[in-house]
């Protein structure tokens, strides 16, 4: 099997570098998925949207994937806040009075059903952190054990002084953290930067488990480390994220898998950019965020949240606005009458240069997922010469990559009685070049609210 080479920007290593899969043809990820105490808003999607990205284009040029995302089920999210004692999972439960199983069942629940709107397919995995405690607890034993972890009053910390590389992902090193290092250290800390593996349950916790440090729950970023490893190996190709995850989460996340494992675990570290909305970051805390249902209820299809999205690239910062969303929407609407128009369209020759087009995309994607450079092309091609049927082939073949659905303007494009008739008369008349007749029965088509317009291709609707 010879498949494509593929070049993925590499956070650790900082450049683009060739993939070379564990095992040959077959591409494994995982990827930090969501807490499930609220609604995920556009800029989570958007972070969900880079694994789905990769995993289509993978698949499009002949690999094999298999992704895991978990569901952070245990209510904690920074270790700021975690640090504080505060757990947003029962914070939620007590602000719902519910269970939180039944919260983290709730919000799972919208999450898919969120992502399936914009086209992000489900993963082949979603292990709940609440099911791999055990798991977590063996790698802080071992993190212990080897001199890594120190225990203080039932809390378990990781001394990021006894893993020399840390830093080597986000550039925060000992040094610069200590330097950084803004009020009262931790007086149970021995670093400032000591992140905590195991907390010590507090007072009227919902969610508890014993271990060999008394009763208490897991850190967010030994989750990770648990749930990849337990389910991928101990090595796997790809880790996937949001801009926003690489310090500390998946510093840390280095600094606990390599030191149990004593090598690299992850292959490639690729992360997501954020999305802005004036110029800051979409975010629950800072009240600016919109859940993709919520753009819907506006009127706009929910993939052109997803066509926006594919016009940056999935390392760059994407402002969020709704002329952009609305200019989006118009044209992914406009895209699919194109093509359901090339679909209806007669079916001539296919054009000697279908293999050229495909192949560019093919290099577009392959080169570290250049969606800008795939959406442009999709754009020369609707302007090119190419013969109708060819167009449309392509564009529904890139469409398992694209994910805009593109066949789907037929079916949006429902006529008012009597239209189509009008509208294969008009399509005589204009072969006969009867043009008085043709633009009498264009007057009738636009009092039916049926927009025509004369291409190249011939009749355009428009509703
Ligand atoms: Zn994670």
């Amino acid at each position: 099997m010879n498949l494509p080479s593929v070049r993925l920007y590499d956070t650790l290593a900082r450049r683009k570098e060739p993939l070379h899969p564990l095992e040959q043809g077959v591409v494994r990820i995982y990827s930090c998925g969501p807490t499930v105490y609220r609604y995920a808003h556009v800029g989570n999607l958007r972070t969900f949207m880079l694994p789905d990205l990769l995993r289509r284009s993978l698949e499009y040029l002949g690999y094999r994937t298999e992704q895991v995302m978990n569901i952070t089920d245990v209510g904690h999210l920074t270790d700021d806040t975690f640090d504080r004692g505060e757990d947003k999972m029962l914070v939620s439960a007590r602000l719902e009075k519910k269970s939180p199983e039944e919260i983290a069942a709730a919000y799972t629940e919208a999450f898919l059903d969120d992502i399936g709107l914009v086209n992000i397919r489900p993963a082949a995995h979603y292990p709940r952190a609440s099911d791999y405690v055990p798991r977590m607890l063996e790698l802080i034993e071992a993190l212990i054990q080897g001199g890594h972890a120190y225990v203080v009053d039932g809390t378990v910390y990781y001394d990021i002084a006894s893993f020399p590389a840390y830093g080597k992902l986000s550039r925060n090193t000992p040094g610069k953290l200590m330097a950084g290092h803004r009020g009262e250290p931790d007086p149970r800390k021995r670093h400032p930067g000591d992140f905590t593996l195991w907390k010590a349950a507090g007072e009227n916790r919902l969610q508890v488990w014993d271990s060999p440090w008394g009763p208490g729950f897991p850190g967010w970023h030994i989750e990770c480390s648990a749930m990849s490893m337990a389910i991928l190996g101990d090595r796997f190709d790809i880790h996937t994220g949001g801009a926003d995850n690489v310090f500390p989460h998946h510093e840390a996340e280095i600094a606990q898998s390599e030191a149990v494992t004593g090598h690299r675990v992850v292959s490639v570290w690729m992360h997501g950019g954020l999305l802005m909305l004036s110029g800051s970051r979409m975010a629950k805390s800072a009240g600016n965020f919109f859940r993709v249902t919520e753009l819907r209820e506006q009127g706009f299809d929910p993939l052109a949240f997803r066509y926006l999205a594919l016009q940056a690239k999935y390392r760059a910062p994407l402002n969020f606005s709704s002329e952009g969303l609305a200019g989006a929407d118009r044209a992914v609407r406009q895209l699919r009458e194109r093509v359901a128009d090339w679909v209806r369209g007669e079916r001539g020759a296919d054009t000697p240069d279908r293999e050229e087009w495909d192949s560019r995309f093919r290099a577009a994607i392959a080169d570290d997922l250049d969606t800008p450079r795939a959406m442009a092309l999709v754009a020369e091609l609707v302007r090119s010469g190419v013969e109708p049927a060819t167009k449309a082939g392509l564009l529904t073949a890139w469409d398992r990559v694209l994910g805009l659905d593109l066949h789907r303007g037929g079916k949006e494009l429902s006529l008012p009685d009597g239209a189509s008739a009008l509208l294969a008369e008009r399509e005589q008349a204009r072969e006969a070049k009867d043009f008085e007749r043709s633009d009498q029965l264009r007057d009738q088509l636009a009092a039916m609210g049926v927009a025509v317009l004369d291409t190249a291709e011939g009749q355009r609707i428009k509703r």
